[in-house]
């Protein structure tokens, strides 16, 4: 890595010493990493998950640890799932094999290290950097929506973000929108994650290319359905292939419904769409934003932003999570 810092010299040379924080954000796809030198990424990189359990992943944590965090104050990681921020232990993660449940990740990763690692959830950390730093600097009230492998959620009232009993608020993506739906990572049917997360479309366009119903997807992917992306399945909608934009619409509808229902819920009007998904979507902003008009008679007038940051805002999040040095922010607010 190149730092492009060196605290001793600047020491040395009478110049206040700098302050940078790690962040990871372990995905269902790849582990991304971030270096936050006060406000400003002075770093980057990413590999792919491990797929063969918790402690792999742990592993492979630790490992770019102890290789990037020489001169960083602090680490925070994020993971899909529940996490009591108090206590460093994970909960239920859907889209990460392994036996994650009630699984001490902070204090693991601070024995393997030495550095104290603050844990967070990953959609919570994605709402910090946009809250933050991103598209909601402006916002005191937002619903963000995290859309990757699988959906994550958070809720800002007030300014703050909002954590509730061992950080459990803002599941938008465990809300059920399909009755009987696909079965779900968290044992639900027809969460919002199931139906609209990248995943989800994975497994939505393969059982249409089965069908014959998706040629344009069967030649993006390849012909290994193995291989296939949500990217290729948008991709095939660009293409013009109707059973790509069937499957997509279908999932889009899910995800919309989830946001209104978090509106109408919660009584907030303002939107912000992330994730690795959400930017290249097709149509997303669009059937969200008519979907928020059916319920803009208990919430007014919606607003739907972007996320700014893209692939590395739970990254972000998690550097600026351990920044704060307090784990306790996603505690009951
Ligand atoms: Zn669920």
């Amino acid at each position: 890595m190149s730092r492009g810092l060196d605290n001793q010299d600047r020491t040395l040379a009478g110049a206040p010493e700098v302050a940078c924080w790690l962040g990871v954000d372990v995905g269902g796809t790849n582990i991304k990493w971030t270096i936050l030198n006060g406000r400003e990424v002075v770093a980057s990189g990413s590999m792919p998950t491990a797929r063969d359990g918790e402690h792999s992943v742990v592993d492979q944590v630790a490992a770019l640890i102890n290789e990037q965090a020489g001169d960083v104050r602090g680490v925070g990681i994020t993971v899909p799932g529940h996490v009591d921020a108090a206590t460093g232990r994970t909960g239920i993660v859907p889209n990460l094999p392994g036996q994650w449940r009630d699984f001490p990740l902070g204090a693991v990763l601070t024995r393997a290290t030495g550095h104290h690692v603050a844990v967070l959830n990953d959609a919570r950390a994605f709402a910090l950097a946009e809250l933050r730093l991103g598209a909601a600097t402006d916002l005191a009230d937002a619903v963000f929506v995290a859309i990757g492998t699988g959906v994550g959620g958070a809720v800002v009232l007030g300014g703050r973000l909002l954590g509730g009993v061992a950080g459990r608020v803002g599941e938008v993506g465990h809300v059920s929108v399909v009755p009987d739906g696909p079965l779900c990572g968290c044992g639900g049917r027809g969460c919002v994650d199931a139906v609209g997360g990248g995943a989800a479309l994975v497994t939505a366009a393969r059982a249409a290319v089965r069908a014959g119903a998706a040629p344009l997807i069967e030649r993006r992917s390849g012909g290994d359905l193995a291989r296939l992306t949500p990217v290729a399945i948008f991709a095939a909608v660009a293409d013009g292939d109707r059973g790509a934009a069937a499957v997509v619409s279908h999932a889009s509808a899910a995800l919309a419904a989830g946001v209104a229902n978090a509106c109408a819920l919660l009584g907030i009007s303002n939107v912000v769409l992330g994730g690795g998904l959400a930017h290249g979507y097709p149509g997303l902003v669009d059937v969200v934003r008519r979907r928020l008009e059916t319920v803009a008679p208990l919430i007014g007038p919606s607003l739907i932003r972007l996320a700014h940051f893209t692939d590395h805002s739970a990254a972000i999040g998690a550097a600026l999570g351990a920044q704060d040095d307090q784990p306790t922010l996603l505690e009951y607010t």
